[in-house]
Protein backbone atom coordinates (compact mmCIF):
# COMPACT_ATOMS: atom_id res chain seq x y z
CA UNK A 1 0.00 0.00 0.00
CA UNK A 2 1.28 3.73 -1.08
CA UNK A 3 1.04 6.03 1.69
CA UNK A 4 -1.07 9.09 1.08
CA UNK A 5 1.79 11.49 1.84
CA UNK A 6 5.83 11.02 1.82
CA UNK A 7 7.62 13.18 5.15
CA UNK A 8 11.19 13.80 4.22
CA UNK A 9 13.05 13.73 7.89
CA UNK A 10 16.50 12.73 6.90
CA UNK A 11 18.30 16.30 6.16
CA UNK A 12 21.67 14.88 7.54
CA UNK A 13 21.90 12.78 4.36
CA UNK A 14 20.98 15.33 2.23
CA UNK A 15 19.10 19.02 1.56
CA UNK A 16 17.24 19.91 -1.15
CA UNK A 17 18.79 22.72 -2.83
CA UNK A 18 17.67 26.29 -2.14
CA UNK A 19 15.47 27.91 -4.87
CA UNK A 20 18.27 31.26 -4.42
CA UNK A 21 21.12 29.24 -4.39
CA UNK A 22 19.88 27.65 -7.82
CA UNK A 23 19.71 31.33 -9.28
CA UNK A 24 22.69 32.48 -7.37
CA UNK A 25 24.37 29.57 -9.83
CA UNK A 26 22.55 29.38 -12.73
CA UNK A 27 24.56 32.58 -14.88
CA UNK A 28 27.54 30.07 -14.24
CA UNK A 29 26.52 27.16 -16.15
CA UNK A 30 26.11 28.58 -19.62
CA UNK A 31 26.71 32.57 -20.39
CA UNK A 32 28.97 32.96 -17.55
CA UNK A 33 31.03 29.39 -18.87
CA UNK A 34 34.56 30.55 -18.75
CA UNK A 35 37.97 28.98 -17.04
CA UNK A 36 39.00 31.12 -14.11
CA UNK A 37 42.70 29.74 -14.99
CA UNK A 38 42.46 31.60 -18.41
CA UNK A 39 43.85 35.29 -18.97
CA UNK A 40 41.01 36.42 -21.52
CA UNK A 41 37.81 38.23 -20.48
CA UNK A 42 35.37 35.20 -20.01
CA UNK A 43 38.20 33.53 -17.79
CA UNK A 44 38.15 36.97 -15.96
CA UNK A 45 34.21 37.00 -15.32
CA UNK A 46 34.74 33.35 -14.09
CA UNK A 47 37.77 34.08 -11.67
CA UNK A 48 36.05 36.90 -10.06
CA UNK A 49 32.80 35.04 -9.48
CA UNK A 50 35.09 32.25 -7.22
CA UNK A 51 37.13 35.28 -5.69
CA UNK A 52 33.73 36.74 -4.54
CA UNK A 53 32.61 33.52 -3.39
CA UNK A 54 36.18 32.73 -2.10
CA UNK A 55 35.77 35.79 0.46
CA UNK A 56 32.11 35.37 1.28
CA UNK A 57 32.78 32.76 3.06
CA UNK A 58 35.82 33.90 4.91
CA UNK A 59 34.05 36.36 6.02
CA UNK A 60 31.48 33.90 7.53
CA UNK A 61 34.34 32.11 8.90
CA UNK A 62 36.44 35.14 9.80
CA UNK A 63 39.80 34.26 8.32
CA UNK A 64 41.53 35.86 4.77
CA UNK A 65 40.36 34.42 1.38
CA UNK A 66 43.59 32.29 0.89
CA UNK A 67 42.99 30.30 3.80
CA UNK A 68 39.73 29.18 1.72
CA UNK A 69 40.21 25.61 -0.63
CA UNK A 70 37.62 24.50 -2.96
CA UNK A 71 36.93 21.03 -3.04
CA UNK A 72 34.50 18.71 -4.54
CA UNK A 73 32.67 17.87 -1.02
CA UNK A 74 33.07 17.18 2.75
CA UNK A 75 34.82 13.57 1.55
CA UNK A 76 37.21 14.87 -0.25
CA UNK A 77 38.01 17.76 2.69
CA UNK A 78 38.62 15.80 5.01
CA UNK A 79 40.58 13.49 2.64
CA UNK A 80 43.17 16.65 1.81
CA UNK A 81 43.02 17.46 5.73
CA UNK A 82 44.17 13.80 7.15
CA UNK A 83 46.12 13.09 4.30
CA UNK A 84 47.83 16.25 3.60
CA UNK A 85 48.22 17.17 7.31
CA UNK A 86 49.43 13.72 8.17
CA UNK A 87 52.17 13.19 5.06
CA UNK A 88 53.31 17.03 5.54
CA UNK A 89 54.37 16.13 9.24
CA UNK A 90 56.18 12.76 8.49
CA UNK A 91 58.07 14.55 6.06
CA UNK A 92 58.58 17.46 7.57
CA UNK A 93 59.55 16.52 11.44
CA UNK A 94 59.22 12.85 10.65
CA UNK A 95 55.46 12.35 13.15
CA UNK A 96 53.97 8.80 12.61
CA UNK A 97 50.87 9.33 14.96
CA UNK A 98 47.04 10.11 14.17
CA UNK A 99 44.60 10.74 16.57
CA UNK A 100 41.23 10.37 16.06
CA UNK A 101 37.83 9.99 17.85
CA UNK A 102 35.74 6.90 17.33
CA UNK A 103 32.62 8.87 16.35
CA UNK A 104 34.02 10.09 13.12
CA UNK A 105 32.49 10.02 9.54
CA UNK A 106 33.85 7.41 7.36
CA UNK A 107 35.21 9.70 5.12
CA UNK A 108 37.63 10.82 8.54
CA UNK A 109 37.72 7.10 10.12
CA UNK A 110 38.59 5.70 6.70
CA UNK A 111 40.91 7.60 5.67
CA UNK A 112 42.89 7.43 8.61
CA UNK A 113 42.82 3.39 8.52
CA UNK A 114 44.10 3.65 5.17
CA UNK A 115 46.88 5.91 6.47
CA UNK A 116 47.90 3.71 9.33
CA UNK A 117 47.54 0.52 6.58
CA UNK A 118 49.24 1.74 3.71
CA UNK A 119 51.40 4.83 5.11
CA UNK A 120 53.19 3.63 8.07
CA UNK A 121 51.29 6.00 10.24
CA UNK A 122 49.70 4.38 14.03
CA UNK A 123 46.30 5.24 14.48
CA UNK A 124 45.29 6.12 17.53
CA UNK A 125 41.42 6.37 19.63
CA UNK A 126 40.24 8.73 22.02
CA UNK A 127 37.66 7.59 24.09
CA UNK A 128 34.18 9.12 24.30
CA UNK A 129 31.61 9.50 27.23
CA UNK A 130 28.27 8.18 26.31
CA UNK A 131 26.78 10.64 24.58
CA UNK A 132 29.40 10.20 22.06
CA UNK A 133 31.34 13.44 23.41
CA UNK A 134 35.51 13.50 23.74
CA UNK A 135 37.05 15.04 26.88
CA UNK A 136 39.36 17.91 25.97
CA UNK A 137 41.90 16.48 28.79
CA UNK A 138 42.38 13.19 26.61
CA UNK A 139 43.66 15.27 23.59
CA UNK A 140 45.73 16.72 26.10
CA UNK A 141 47.54 13.75 27.59
CA UNK A 142 47.36 12.11 24.28
CA UNK A 143 49.45 14.74 22.57
CA UNK A 144 53.47 13.88 21.56
CA UNK A 145 55.71 15.26 19.40
CA UNK A 146 55.15 12.39 17.06
CA UNK A 147 51.28 13.36 16.87
CA UNK A 148 51.27 14.15 13.08
CA UNK A 149 47.20 15.43 13.79
CA UNK A 150 44.29 15.44 15.41
CA UNK A 151 40.48 15.29 14.06
CA UNK A 152 37.68 15.35 16.28
CA UNK A 153 33.74 15.86 14.74
CA UNK A 154 32.22 19.10 15.75
CA UNK A 155 28.77 17.66 15.34
CA UNK A 156 28.15 14.35 14.60
CA UNK A 157 26.24 13.26 11.62
CA UNK A 158 24.58 9.91 13.53
CA UNK A 159 23.66 10.97 17.00
CA UNK A 160 23.51 14.89 17.00
CA UNK A 161 26.23 15.51 19.30
CA UNK A 162 28.44 18.65 19.56
CA UNK A 163 32.19 18.84 21.16
CA UNK A 164 33.75 21.04 22.82
CA UNK A 165 36.16 21.86 19.65
CA UNK A 166 37.55 25.15 21.39
CA UNK A 167 38.76 23.75 24.09
CA UNK A 168 40.54 20.35 22.12
CA UNK A 169 41.90 23.16 19.49
CA UNK A 170 43.73 24.97 22.38
CA UNK A 171 44.60 21.46 23.34
CA UNK A 172 46.26 20.91 20.02
CA UNK A 173 47.42 24.75 19.57
CA UNK A 174 49.85 24.29 22.84
CA UNK A 175 51.28 21.38 21.58
CA UNK A 176 51.77 22.47 18.14
CA UNK A 177 49.84 20.00 16.71
CA UNK A 178 47.60 20.30 13.94
CA UNK A 179 43.98 20.01 14.39
CA UNK A 180 40.91 19.24 12.26
CA UNK A 181 37.47 18.90 12.43
CA UNK A 182 34.78 17.90 10.30
CA UNK A 183 31.94 20.71 10.02
CA UNK A 184 29.91 19.39 7.56
CA UNK A 185 26.67 18.60 9.79
CA UNK A 186 27.75 21.64 11.97
CA UNK A 187 27.71 24.14 9.19
CA UNK A 188 23.80 24.81 8.70
CA UNK A 189 23.57 25.21 12.78
CA UNK A 190 26.40 26.53 13.68
CA UNK A 191 28.93 29.52 13.65
CA UNK A 192 31.81 28.69 12.77
CA UNK A 193 34.62 31.75 14.12
CA UNK A 194 38.09 29.86 13.17
CA UNK A 195 39.68 31.83 15.70
CA UNK A 196 37.92 31.38 18.25
CA UNK A 197 37.19 27.69 17.53
CA UNK A 198 41.37 27.27 17.43
CA UNK A 199 41.04 24.91 14.62
CA UNK A 200 43.60 24.80 11.77
CA UNK A 201 41.70 22.65 9.23
CA UNK A 202 37.81 22.73 8.93
CA UNK A 203 36.04 20.77 6.31
CA UNK A 204 32.29 21.88 5.27
CA UNK A 205 30.17 20.44 2.43
CA UNK A 206 27.50 22.12 0.31
CA UNK A 207 24.84 19.67 0.07
CA UNK A 208 24.00 19.37 3.55
CA UNK A 209 23.18 23.23 3.77
CA UNK A 210 20.85 23.93 0.76
CA UNK A 211 23.30 24.24 -1.24
CA UNK A 212 24.51 21.87 -4.31
CA UNK A 213 26.22 18.46 -4.10
CA UNK A 214 29.43 18.23 -5.27
CA UNK A 215 31.46 21.08 -3.28
CA UNK A 216 32.94 21.33 -0.62
CA UNK A 217 35.42 23.64 1.81
CA UNK A 218 38.29 22.83 3.31
CA UNK A 219 39.59 26.13 5.70
CA UNK A 220 43.19 25.24 6.08
CA UNK A 221 44.69 28.23 8.55
CA UNK A 222 47.68 29.86 7.11
CA UNK A 223 51.29 28.41 7.17
CA UNK A 224 49.56 25.19 8.64
CA UNK A 225 52.08 22.56 6.39
CA UNK A 226 49.65 20.56 3.78
CA UNK A 227 50.78 18.12 1.15
CA UNK A 228 48.97 18.44 -1.69
CA UNK A 229 46.33 15.14 -2.59
CA UNK A 230 45.76 15.88 -5.87
CA UNK A 231 48.19 17.40 -8.16
CA UNK A 232 48.42 19.14 -12.03
CA UNK A 233 47.14 22.67 -12.44
CA UNK A 234 47.83 25.34 -9.62
CA UNK A 235 44.75 26.26 -8.59
CA UNK A 236 43.81 26.45 -5.21
CA UNK A 237 47.06 27.58 -4.27
CA UNK A 238 48.75 23.88 -5.58
CA UNK A 239 46.47 22.11 -2.84
CA UNK A 240 43.65 20.93 -5.34
CA UNK A 241 44.73 21.14 -8.52
CA UNK A 242 41.67 21.03 -11.30
CA UNK A 243 39.42 23.74 -13.23
CA UNK A 244 37.12 25.28 -10.62
CA UNK A 245 33.56 24.61 -11.02
CA UNK A 246 32.41 27.91 -10.88
CA UNK A 247 28.94 27.43 -11.00
CA UNK A 248 28.97 25.12 -7.93
CA UNK A 249 31.47 27.41 -5.76
CA UNK A 250 28.95 30.19 -6.27
CA UNK A 251 26.40 27.74 -5.00
CA UNK A 252 28.53 26.93 -2.09
CA UNK A 253 29.06 30.54 -1.11
CA UNK A 254 25.33 31.57 -1.51
CA UNK A 255 23.96 28.74 0.42
CA UNK A 256 26.19 28.83 3.20
CA UNK A 257 25.45 32.52 3.52
CA UNK A 258 22.24 31.79 3.54
CA UNK A 259 22.38 29.32 6.23
CA UNK A 260 24.62 31.04 8.62
CA UNK A 261 22.10 34.01 8.29
CA UNK A 262 19.30 32.02 9.84
CA UNK A 263 21.54 29.51 12.23
CA UNK A 264 21.88 33.37 13.51
CA UNK A 265 18.45 34.16 13.50
CA UNK A 266 17.83 30.73 15.17
CA UNK A 267 15.16 29.86 12.74
CA UNK A 268 16.66 26.29 13.44
CA UNK A 269 13.12 24.27 15.01
CA UNK A 270 14.80 23.03 18.26
CA UNK A 271 11.44 23.08 19.29
CA UNK A 272 10.22 20.55 17.23
CA UNK A 273 13.51 18.65 17.65
CA UNK A 274 12.49 18.67 21.12
CA UNK A 275 8.98 17.19 20.69
CA UNK A 276 10.26 14.36 19.29
CA UNK A 277 13.35 13.84 21.98
CA UNK A 278 10.70 13.98 24.81
CA UNK A 279 7.86 11.80 22.55
CA UNK A 280 9.64 8.54 21.30
CA UNK A 281 11.15 7.51 23.97
CA UNK A 282 7.87 7.19 25.42
CA UNK A 283 5.53 6.44 22.95
CA UNK A 284 6.90 2.57 23.02
CA UNK A 285 8.52 0.51 25.70
CA UNK A 286 12.73 0.25 25.54
CA UNK A 287 13.69 3.33 23.42
CA UNK A 288 16.78 5.48 24.26
CA UNK A 289 17.91 8.97 23.01
CA UNK A 290 21.26 8.83 21.84
CA UNK A 291 23.80 11.52 21.85
CA UNK A 292 23.76 14.41 24.10
CA UNK A 293 20.22 15.53 25.67
CA UNK A 294 20.75 19.21 24.73
CA UNK A 295 24.52 19.88 23.19
CA UNK A 296 23.45 18.69 20.45
CA UNK A 297 22.36 20.04 16.70
CA UNK A 298 19.42 21.62 16.92
CA UNK A 299 17.64 19.62 13.70
CA UNK A 300 18.49 15.88 15.01
CA UNK A 301 16.72 13.17 16.94
CA UNK A 302 18.27 9.99 17.31
CA UNK A 303 17.26 6.40 19.38
CA UNK A 304 17.98 3.08 19.54
CA UNK A 305 14.97 0.68 20.08
CA UNK A 306 15.93 -1.92 22.12
CA UNK A 307 15.57 -6.08 19.93
CA UNK A 308 14.98 -4.52 16.77
CA UNK A 309 16.73 -4.30 13.88
CA UNK A 310 17.20 -0.82 12.41
CA UNK A 311 17.11 -1.29 8.80
CA UNK A 312 13.63 -2.86 9.34
CA UNK A 313 12.52 0.16 11.16
CA UNK A 314 13.75 2.34 8.67
CA UNK A 315 11.80 0.30 5.75
CA UNK A 316 8.87 0.06 7.87
CA UNK A 317 8.79 3.84 8.29
CA UNK A 318 8.98 4.26 4.67
CA UNK A 319 6.66 2.21 3.86
CA UNK A 320 3.79 4.32 5.92
CA UNK A 321 5.65 7.74 4.30
CA UNK A 322 8.18 8.58 6.61
CA UNK A 323 11.71 8.88 5.12
CA UNK A 324 14.51 8.68 7.89
CA UNK A 325 17.51 6.61 8.38
CA UNK A 326 19.49 4.20 11.02
CA UNK A 327 23.33 4.17 12.06
CA UNK A 328 23.89 0.54 10.75
CA UNK A 329 24.78 -0.86 7.76
CA UNK A 330 23.61 -4.05 6.86
CA UNK A 331 26.07 -6.19 5.17
CA UNK A 332 24.30 -9.09 3.03
CA UNK A 333 21.21 -10.05 6.03
CA UNK A 334 24.38 -9.86 8.72
CA UNK A 335 23.17 -5.95 10.53
CA UNK A 336 26.47 -5.39 12.16
CA UNK A 337 26.28 -1.85 14.35
CA UNK A 338 27.73 1.13 13.32
CA UNK A 339 31.09 1.95 14.65
CA UNK A 340 29.59 5.44 16.21
CA UNK A 341 26.82 3.44 18.12
CA UNK A 342 29.51 0.85 19.63
CA UNK A 343 31.42 3.39 20.34
CA UNK A 344 28.58 4.85 22.95
CA UNK A 345 29.33 1.39 24.87
CA UNK A 346 25.41 0.12 23.73
CA UNK A 347 25.43 -3.47 24.10
CA UNK A 348 24.22 -5.58 20.77
CA UNK A 349 20.53 -5.68 21.95
CA UNK A 350 20.25 -1.75 21.51
CA UNK A 351 22.89 -1.21 19.03
CA UNK A 352 21.22 -2.73 16.36
CA UNK A 353 18.45 -0.95 16.20
CA UNK A 354 19.24 2.79 15.47
CA UNK A 355 17.13 5.07 14.16
CA UNK A 356 17.80 9.14 13.10
CA UNK A 357 15.59 11.47 12.14
CA UNK A 358 16.62 15.05 10.92
CA UNK A 359 14.37 17.99 10.57
CA UNK A 360 14.66 20.52 7.66
CA UNK A 361 13.54 24.21 6.26
CA UNK A 362 10.61 22.93 4.96
CA UNK A 363 9.10 20.36 7.78
CA UNK A 364 5.88 21.49 9.33
CA UNK A 365 4.91 20.63 12.70
CA UNK A 366 2.30 18.34 11.39
CA UNK A 367 4.89 16.43 9.67
CA UNK A 368 6.44 15.91 13.36
CA UNK A 369 3.11 15.15 14.77
CA UNK A 370 2.34 12.62 12.36
CA UNK A 371 5.60 10.68 12.75
CA UNK A 372 5.01 11.01 16.36
CA UNK A 373 1.90 9.34 16.24
CA UNK A 374 2.39 6.73 13.81
CA UNK A 375 5.47 5.76 14.93
CA UNK A 376 4.48 3.19 18.13
CA UNK A 377 2.43 1.18 15.68
CA UNK A 378 5.13 0.48 13.28
CA UNK A 379 7.71 0.20 15.87
CA UNK A 380 4.78 -3.06 17.63
CA UNK A 381 4.50 -4.27 13.81
CA UNK A 382 8.16 -4.34 13.35
CA UNK A 383 8.89 -6.29 16.82
CA UNK A 384 6.20 -8.44 16.00
CA UNK A 385 7.97 -9.35 12.67
CA UNK A 386 11.02 -10.14 14.68
CA UNK A 387 9.36 -12.32 17.03
CA UNK A 388 7.84 -14.35 14.81
CA UNK A 389 11.13 -14.58 12.44
CA UNK A 390 12.87 -15.83 15.88
C1 LIG B 1 27.91 14.16 4.59
C2 LIG B 1 29.09 14.22 5.48
C3 LIG B 1 30.39 14.11 4.95
C4 LIG B 1 30.65 13.86 3.50
O1 LIG B 1 30.33 14.99 2.73
P1 LIG B 1 30.06 14.85 1.14
O2 LIG B 1 29.96 16.26 0.70
O3 LIG B 1 28.80 14.07 1.01
O4 LIG B 1 31.24 14.15 0.56
C5 LIG B 1 31.46 14.19 5.82
N1 LIG B 1 31.26 14.40 7.13
C6 LIG B 1 30.05 14.52 7.68
C7 LIG B 1 29.91 14.76 9.14
C8 LIG B 1 28.92 14.43 6.87
O5 LIG B 1 27.71 14.52 7.41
Amino acid sequence: MQPDTHVYLDYAATTPLDHRVRAAMEPYFSDLFGNPSSLHFAGQKAEAAVERSRQTVADILGCTPDEIIFTSGGTESDNLALRGAALAAARQRGADRILISPVEHHAVLKTAEDLAEHFGFRLEMLPVDSFGRVDPDDVRKRLAPSTAVVSVIYGNNEIGTINRVAEIGRACRENSTPFHTDAVQAAAHLPLPVERLTVDLMSLGGHKLYGPKGIGVLYRRAGVPLHAVSTGGSQEGGLRAGTHSVPLIVGFAEAFRLAQDEAARRLDGTDLRDLLLAHIPESAPEILVTGHPQERLPNHASFVVRNLDGNQLVAALDRAGFATSTGSACKTGDPEPSDVITALGLTRDWSLGSLRVTLGRPTQRVDVESFVEAFPRIVEAVRALGRTAR
